[in-house]
C-alpha cells in the first residue's frame, strides 16, 4: 500500500522504542504552521487502529502481518486491553481458583484425605497472577514487532476523518494522519450511580483485579455476567458474598431456564440475594469497612462490615473524549458507534468494532470483526466481500455452575417463529460427578434444546452444568451449519458423560 505521498516515512525500528517518541518530518512542521490547534503531523501510515485490544490488536497483526500493509496501533493503556488486563483472563484465572476450592471440597467425597490446613493465600495467587498478565502484556508487544505493527503509546483523539492527535505519555501531543483509521477502543465500567450518597467509597470490575486479601464480606451490584461470576467466585473461596439485583431473577438476557436454574442455584449455595433491590447510601467506619444501606424484597435493611462493595452495574463505550464529532462518525446515545455488519461507519475510511460498538460484547467477537476487516481492506480480490456472521455466537457465564448459550432464547424464538413453529426438548438431571457426594453437594444439570419448523432447525440452545463451558463450542459449529434437532440425534452418544444428554433428548 501506497503512504499518503506528502509526508515522510518515518522509520518503523524508531517508533517501536520504549518510549514510542515520534519523529517529526520536516514537511509536517510546515504543515503545522499553517494549524494553530492541532500538533505538528508528525506520522503517517495506511492503517491506523485506536485502540491495542482483542479487536485492535487482531486487526492491526493481520493487515500487516499477513497483508504487508503499513499499520500503526495507538494504546493509552495496556496492551491486550480489557480481556487480557481486566476482563477473561484474570476472571478466569480466578474462576480456576474458585473451582479448585470447590473440588478441594468434593474431593473429601471421593475417600480423598484433603487437609485444609491453611486458609487459600489470596495474597500470593493476586501477585502471580499479576506476573501472569504483565507476561501476556510483552507477549503482545513482541507479537506487534514480529508483524511489524508501529506501536504508539498514548491517547488518541480524532481531529478529522483522516487525522488523529495523539497525547503522549510524557504530555506532549503528536499527530498522525491515515488513510484508513479503525476505533476500537472498548469500553469502560459504568460510573458509579451520583444520586446514592457513598457511591463512590465502592469499586468497579477494574478494582476486583486490585484486591490483594481475600475479603471477609463483599456486596456486588449487578444482575450482569460479570456480577454473577464474581459473586460465584467470592462464594467459593469463603467470602460471605451479597449480591444486590434489581428483579426476582438475574443474567436477564440468557433464556428463563438459565436465569431461574442459576439464581436457584446460587441461593442454595449461601451467596446472599438481595432480590427487588435498591441502594440508598454507603458509607465508611472508623475501621475502613463500609455500611450499605438498602431495601430489597424483605424491606430496608443495612449491611455492616463491608470489605468491598462492587458495582458492576455495566459498561459504556470509551467514546466521550474520542472526538467522533470533529470527524463526524455517528454514535448512539449511549456512545457505541454506529457501525454495519461490514464495521463501516457513517465516515468513509473510518470503521468500528469490538465492545466500542456494543453488539455481543465479547473477546472472541471483537478479534473475528478485526480480522474479517483487515482482509476486506487489505486481503485479495477473494476477501472483499469478509465480514463477521454476528448470529449464533456461543456464549459462556463462568458462573457456578457454568452456563453457555447459542442462538435465541425461548421468548426470543417465539416471537420470531411463533410459538405453534417450536419444539421445545429439556431435560434435568444430577451429572455422574456427583453421584459419591451428599445430596446437598449435588448441583443440578439443565439443558435447552428450541427448534423452529417441520425440519426443527436448532434455533436456541442453552446449557447450564459442569464442564458447560468447555462443552459448547462443538455445538456452536453445529449450529452455525445449520444443525437440525435430527442431525443432534444421529450423532452417537459419548457415554458417560452430560453431553451425551444433549443428543439424546426426547
Ligand atoms: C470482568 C470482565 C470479564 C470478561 N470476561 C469475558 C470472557 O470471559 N469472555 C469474553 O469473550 N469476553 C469477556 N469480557 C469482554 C471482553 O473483555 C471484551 O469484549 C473485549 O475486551 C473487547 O475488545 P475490544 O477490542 O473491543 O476492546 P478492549 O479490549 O476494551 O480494548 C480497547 C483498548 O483501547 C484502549 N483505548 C481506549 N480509548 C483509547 C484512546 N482514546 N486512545 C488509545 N487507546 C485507547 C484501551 O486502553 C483498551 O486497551 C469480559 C469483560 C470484563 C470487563
Amino acid at each position: 500500500m501506497q503512504a499518503f505521498g506528502v509526508f515522510s516515512r518515518v522509520s518503523l525500528a524508531s517508533t517501536r522504542s520504549r518510549t514510542a517518541t515520534l519523529r517529526i518530518s520536516s514537511i509536517s512542521r510546515q504543515f503545522s504552521s499553517t494549524s494553530r490547534i492541532m500538533a505538528p503531523i508528525s506520522k503517517e501510515t495506511d492503517y491506523l487502529v485506536i485502540g491495542g485490544g482483542s479487536g485492535g490488536l487482531a486487526s492491526a497483526r493481520m493487515a500487516a502481518g499477513k497483508f504487508g500493509t503499513k499499520a500503526m496501533i495507538i494504546e493509552g493503556g495496556r496492551l491486550g486491553g480489557t480481556c487480557v488486563n481486566v476482563g477473561c483472563v484474570p476472571k478466569k484465572v480466578t474462576f480456576n481458583a474458585a473451582m479448585l476450592a470447590e473440588m478441594m471440597h468434593d474431593a473429601k467425597a471421593y475417600g480423598f484425605n484433603v487437609e485444609e490446613t491453611k486458609p487459600f493465600d489470596f495474597t500470593s495467587f493476586k501477585r502471580k497472577r499479576d506476573a501472569y498478565i504483565k507476561r501476556l502484556n510483552g507477549i503482545y508487544e513482541r507479537n506487534l514487532n514480529n508483524d511489524k505493527v508501529e506501536y504508539v503509546r498514548g491517547w488518541a483523539k480524532l481531529r478529522s476523518k483522516n487525522e488523529v492527535e495523539v497525547t503522549m505519555e510524557d504530555g506532549t501531543k503528536e499527530t498522525v494522519r491515515a488513510k484508513k483509521i479503525l476505533v476500537a477502543v472498548g469500553g469502560n465500567p459504568t460510573a458509579y450511580p451520583s444520586d446514592i450518597p457513598g457511591a463512590d467509597l465502592g469499586t468497579n470490575s477494574d478494582g476486583f483485579f486490585d484486591i490483594e486479601t481475600l475479603p471477609k464480606k463483599v456486596a456486588i451490584v449487578g444482575a450482569g455476567y460479570i456480577a454473577v461470576e464474581f459473586a460465584g467466585m467470592f462464594n467459593a473461596l469463603g467470602t460471605e458474598t451479597h449480591l444486590f439485583i434489581r428483579h426476582q431473577t438475574f443474567l436477564r438476557t440468557f433464556d428463563p431456564m438459565i436465569q431461574e436454574g442459576v439464581t436457584n442455584e446460587y441461593e442454595r449455595l449461601g451467596v446472599h440475594l438481595h432480590k427487588d433491590s435498591k441502594q440508598t447510601k454507603v458509607e465508611k467506619d472508623s475501621n475502613g469497612k463500609l455500611s450499605f444501606h438498602y431495601s430489597d424484597s424483605n424491606g430496608e435493611g443495612k449491611l455492616d462490615g463491608v470489605d468491598h462493595l462492587i458495582w458492576a452495574i455495566g459498561r459504556t463505550p470509551a467514546t466521550k473524549d474520542l472526538g467522533l464529532e470533529n470527524a463526524g462518525v455517528k454514535a448512539d446515545e449511549k456512545g457505541h458507534i454506529v457501525a454495519d455488519d461490514y464495521q463501516n461507519t457513517n465516515v468513509e475510511n473510518i470503521y468500528a468494532l469490538g465492545d466500542v460498538c456494543g453488539k455481543a460484547e465479547l473477546t472472541p467477537v471483537a478479534i473475528a470483526a478485526g480480522r474479517r476487516l483487515a482482509e476486506r481492506l487489505f486481503g485479495p480480490e477473494q476477501f472483499r466481500t469478509a465480514h463477521l456472521d454476528y448470529s449464533n455466537v456461543p456464549s459462556v457465564v463462568f458462573s457456578h455452575p457454568e452456563v453457555g448459550s447459542i442462538g435465541l432464547t425461548e421468548p426470543q424464538a417465539e416471537e420470531k417463529y411463533g410459538k405453534e413453529n417450536l419444539k421445545i426438548y429439556k431435560t434435568s438431571f444430577t451429572a455422574m460427578y456427583y453421584a459419591m457426594m451428599e445430596p446437598e453437594d449435588k448441583a443440578p444439570t439443565k439443558y435447552k434444546l428450541i427448534c423452529a419448523g417441520p425440519e426443527e432447525k436448532v434455533v436456541g440452545l442453552h446449557i447450564m452444568g459442569l464442564g458447560s463451558g468447555e462443552m459448547l463450542q462443538g455445538f456452536g459449529v453445529a449450529m452455525k451449519m445449520g444443525a437440525t434437532k435430527k442431525d443432534f440425534d444421529s450423532c452417537v452418544a459419548i457415554h458417560p458423560t452430560s453431553a451425551e444428554e444433549l443428543v439424546t433428548l426426547k
